[in-house]
């Protein structure tokens, strides 16, 4: 599938706990031109969860069924449930003239530069271990043993970061905002982007040149 001529596309994993959600939030209030993917997963709904926003909940079959159809860009286990990224509206979102935005972990994304390597790829880390432990106990979504287990696999998730495009630490939030917010914004000013957007003013002030000899 080839992207050009229409939005990009942006890959953002981190490990849980790592402000990966709310950075994500705050960056669509500001950007316009920025969309979400809404993933499909098997996992339960936490509360405050709202089916078709945060997620599309769904069941173990219909995924299944999914991705008999080949209907999902990637999809990957993680923390022992599906998560899948639906093909159809990555392409339409694209194809719209909207930067896109995958949230996914790091298997996910592997696919996805598989298939797409024009796919530019950020990954969020925390300030500090204790910080990324005690984000996750102030989320209060989980009980003590999903914590620790996440914990773990935020390990995991965090040693793929080299083959990220770019790496965020999110210390203070509005640092971290604005960092995010740069990535998205200089990729519209690229020489290329820009001719496809001011081709008529282009024109226009390149139809005085000189005659050439
Ligand atoms: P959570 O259940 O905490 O919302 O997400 C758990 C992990 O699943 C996170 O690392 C998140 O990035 C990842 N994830 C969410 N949606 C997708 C998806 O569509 N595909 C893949 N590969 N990972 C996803």
């Amino acid at each position: 599938m080839s992207t050009q001529g229409t939005g990009t596309l942006y890959i953002i994993s981190a490990p849980s706990g790592a402000g990966k959600t709310s950075l994500v939030s705050a960056l669509l209030e500001d950007l316009p031109f920025v969309r979400v993917s809404v993933s499909h997963t098997t996992r339960a709904a936490r509360p405050g969860e709202i089916d078709g926003v945060n997620y599309h909940f769904t069941s173990v079959d219909s995924f299944g069924a999914m991705v008999g159809r080949g209907e999902f860009l990637e999809h990957a286990e993680v923390f022992g449930n599906f998560y899948g990224t639906s093909h159809p509206w990555v392409k339409q979102t694209l194809a719209g003239g909207h930067d896109l935005i995958l949230e996914i972990d790091w298997q996910g994304a592997q696919q996805v530069r598989r298939l797409l390597p024009e796919a530019r790829s950020i990954f969020i880390l925390p300030p500090s271990t204790e910080a990324l432990r005690q984000r996750l106990n102030n989320r209060g979504q989980d009980n003590g043993d999903t914590i620790d287990r996440r914990m773990q696999e935020a390990a995991t998730e965090m040693s793929h970061y080299v083959e990220y495009d770019y790496l965020i630490i999110n210390d203070d939030f509005k640092t971290a905002l604005n960092e995010l917010k740069s990535i998205f914004i200089s990729g519209r000013l690229t020489q290329t982007a820009q001719q496809q957007r001011y081709s008529q003013l282009l024109s226009r002030l390149l139809q005085h040149q000189p005659d050439k000899p």
